[in-house]
């Protein structure tokens, strides 16, 4: 991808190709924001450009069709089968045997980390002369899964880096990141991608009709791939189950004089919990409904909903859940959203969560109108 047809975070773009025109990209960058923004293909990006041998006319893109564009685009691909390989293996001494003579390189996580082997590989290699480009380029995708065993054998790296090779470091949140390390870094931040550029994405690509782009955009929430991989049957598939949930609650916690409807909710919680590999996405969904519905208590307009197709139920469900219900709800779902790397069982959680929401005395806080 060029830098012009990459979408959204303008600033950050115009940064990045002001240090090429000026022959005056640092050795050491850190790219900083959102998930699903476009970081790594930047990076990635960069890194063409710096070895491209036929740059436009400005220096601040890559040509695509050189001989060191093609070689780079193949040493990506080898990469990236090579990841896949590694995290495969079921023999952790073997995962560290990996492609480390490429001058450009992408180092991910391996298992849950960036192993101290793939630093150490990193480091033996930074100090080598480039191969087959005029500049070694290491990109590390995920950098804050950096073992923390590996940390200062990076740093070392970073404070006396090689003058033929360039570090890009690549994470959500640069404040995961040790103040050591960041501070070798010229950093640059990145933000969430505006809805309307996402709708206009959508609109181009076509995947997703008229009606249900805003929706599509607000869930994505920012990010480029998640719009692009917005699918509106497994969302409403993923999101059934609160629906369920909600309507449980709602129909019966306030002033309930009969039996709350117990299968209907436990059907629900065990709906939620079944698919264990999903569960993030699942309680992200369950997140962003549980906003929605303090946006509609809040009345602050329709412009920041998500749900927007379960308008009349949200209203519905903002009449008759209480604010303290709504907020138990918010702390439930944030534990089970820690606990959920942990082997514990996420129903048990909901149910419990479930029967102190229905038995929890009602409280009147009147609804904002
Ligand atoms: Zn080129």
């Amino acid at each position: 991808m060029k830098f012009d047809s990459f979408l959204g975070n303008s600033a950050a773009v115009s940064e990045i190709r002001q240090m090429l025109r000026g022959g005056r990209v640092p050795g050491a960058l850190l790219f900083a924001g959102s998930d699903g923004v476009g970081k790594k293909n930047l990076a990635l990006t960069l890194a063409k450009a710096m070895n491209c041998e036929r740059r436009p006319p400005d220096g601040d893109d890559f040509c695509g069709e050189c001989s060191r564009c093609l070689k780079a685009e193949e040493m990506l691909a080898s990469t990236r089968e090579d990841l896949e390989r590694r995290r495969s293996l079921k023999d952790s001494s073997r995962r560290v045997e990996g492609l480390v003579y490429f001058d450009l390189q992408l180092i991910e996580p391996i298992t849950r980390f960036i192993l101290i082997e793939q630093v150490r590989q990193l480091r033996n290699v930074a100090y080598t002369y480039p191969f087959e480009f005029p500049r070694r380029i290491f990109v590390v995708d995920q950098a804050q899964a950096i073992h923390w065993q590996a940390v200062d054998l990076l740093l070392k790296v970073l404070e006396e880096p090689p003058p033929t090779t360039s570090f890009i470091l690549v994470c959500p949140n640069a404040h995961e990141l040790r103040p050591t390390i960041r501070s070798r870094c010229r950093q640059i931040q990145f933000a969430p991608v505006d809805e309307s550029v996402l709708e206009t994405l959508l609109a181009t690509e076509g995947e997703v009709d008229r009606q249900h782009r805003t929706l599509a955009a607000r869930v994505a929430a920012g990010s480029v791939a998640k719009a692009q991989a917005f699918n509106l049957a497994e969302f409403t598939a993923r999101r059934k189950p609160w629906v369920e949930f909600l309507e449980s609650l709602a129909g019966k916690t306030r002033g309930a004089a009969s039996e709350p409807d117990w299968r209907r909710l436990f059907d629900s919680t065990r709906a939620l919990t079944e698919k264990r590999e999903e569960l993030d996405e699942t309680l992200r969904t369950g997140l962003m409904l549980l906003r929605d519905l303090l946006l509609v208590r809040e009345a602050e307009g329709t412009d920041r909903i998500a749900n927007l197709d379960l308008l009349p139920q949200l209203r519905t469900w903002a009449q008759k859940l209480d604010l303290a219900r709504i907020e138990l709800l918010k702390s439930g779902l944030d534990q089970a959203y820690r606990l959920q790397t942990r082997n514990v069982n996420q129903q048990l959680g909901l149910d419990a969560l479930a029967t102190a929401l229905v038995q929890s005395p009602p409280q009147d806080v009147p609804v904002r109108r």
